[in-house]
């Protein structure tokens, strides 16, 4: 048995448990407490509070945890990051009203800055040689300045809409953050057997994010000038249709450059693409 802290809610609590649900790990939700079971799989989710993974993780408590590279840099916990997960993505930014003269990182010097991270905050302020107090808030930081509280803050930031709704600018990212996996120093041996389970078919999930598996017919005369368009894991695969001088043509393409391909594939006779979803890639 391996246990897993996740958030219990919050940001990363759906996108934590779909990862699970994407490599075949079903939590029973509707008897959902402190404590979960997976029914496929030997594994408990503990639910907690974000800030509290990482300390937990590290003391034992739990094996493995899904949380921010942000609170794992606050609480300094001593832990290994085995995979970035692709979601939860922000930065850790220095933000100003927008109505001081900003001059440059100097301006900080003698001012107030409010945050919920005051370890990351101290740390980037002393290597930068900036002198600066750090006003702990835990919640609603972006409403600081306003509220009289402090000059700046130092606060999550993902689209930069809450900035701006609280007319502050932001100038300067400090640390860029993800959901990432983490497991304890000393994972048992048994334990190690399921984290490398779980990591392969993590990786397997991972790999098909962003991917689509598209297929379509083509005049056998134009395959050359299909393979030159086409990249693939190895190679695409061609098959013969019954139909004489036909061919039919599959291959993997990234979705960043999905319609560039479809339209040059167009461009040279391709007929019937079918752009389908991909599930898994497995190695
Ligand atoms: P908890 O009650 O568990 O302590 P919280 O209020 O501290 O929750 P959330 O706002 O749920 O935290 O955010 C959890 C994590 O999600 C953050 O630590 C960060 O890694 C990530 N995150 C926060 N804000 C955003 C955002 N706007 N976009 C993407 N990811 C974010
Ligand atoms: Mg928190």
């Amino acid at each position: 048995m391996i246990r897993l802290a996740i958030q219990s809610k919050g940001r990363l609590n759906e996108d934590s448990l779909r990862l699970l649900r994407e490599i075949g790990i079903n939590i029973d939700d509707a008897k959902r407490k402190f404590l979960g079971k997976a029914s496929d799989f030997p594994l408990e989710v503990l639910y907690l509070r974000d800030d509290d993974i990482p300390g937990v993780v590290e003391g034992g408590a739990a094996d493995l945890g899904i949380v921010g590279l942000n609170e794992i840099a606050e609480t300094c916990a001593e832990v290994d990051v085995v995979r970035k997960l692709g979601f939860g993505q922000c930065r850790l930014s220095l933000a100003v009203p927008k109505t001081v003269d900003y001059t440059g990182e100097e301006w900080f010097n003698g001012k107030i800055i409010a945050t919920s991270y005051p370890s990351v905050l101290k740390k980037y302020l002393k290597e930068n040689g900036i002198s600066a107090t750090v006003r702990e808030i835990k919640g609603s930081v972006e409403i600081a300045p306003a509220a009289g509280i402090a000059d700046a803050i130092f606060d999550i930031v993902s689209s930069g809409g809450t900035l701006v709704s609280n007319g502050l600018v932001e100038v300067k990212s400090v640390l860029e953050s993800e959901a990432v996996l983490i497991c304890r120093k000393d994972i048992p041996a048994e334990k190690k057997t399921l984290l490398d389970t779980i990591l392969f078919r993590t990786d397997a999930a991972l790999e098909s994010q962003g991917k689509k598996y598209v297929l379509m017919n083509l005049p056998t005369a134009r395959i050359p000038e299909a393979l030159a368009l086409l990249p693939s894991m190895r190679s695409p695969t061609v098959m013969p249709l019954a139909a004489e001088g036909w061919s039919s043509v599959s291959t993997v393409v990234s979705e960043s450059s999905l319609w560039q391909t479809v339209e040059a594939l167009k461009g040279i006779g391709a007929e019937g693409i079918l752009v389908l979803n991909l599930d898994k890639v497995i190695d």
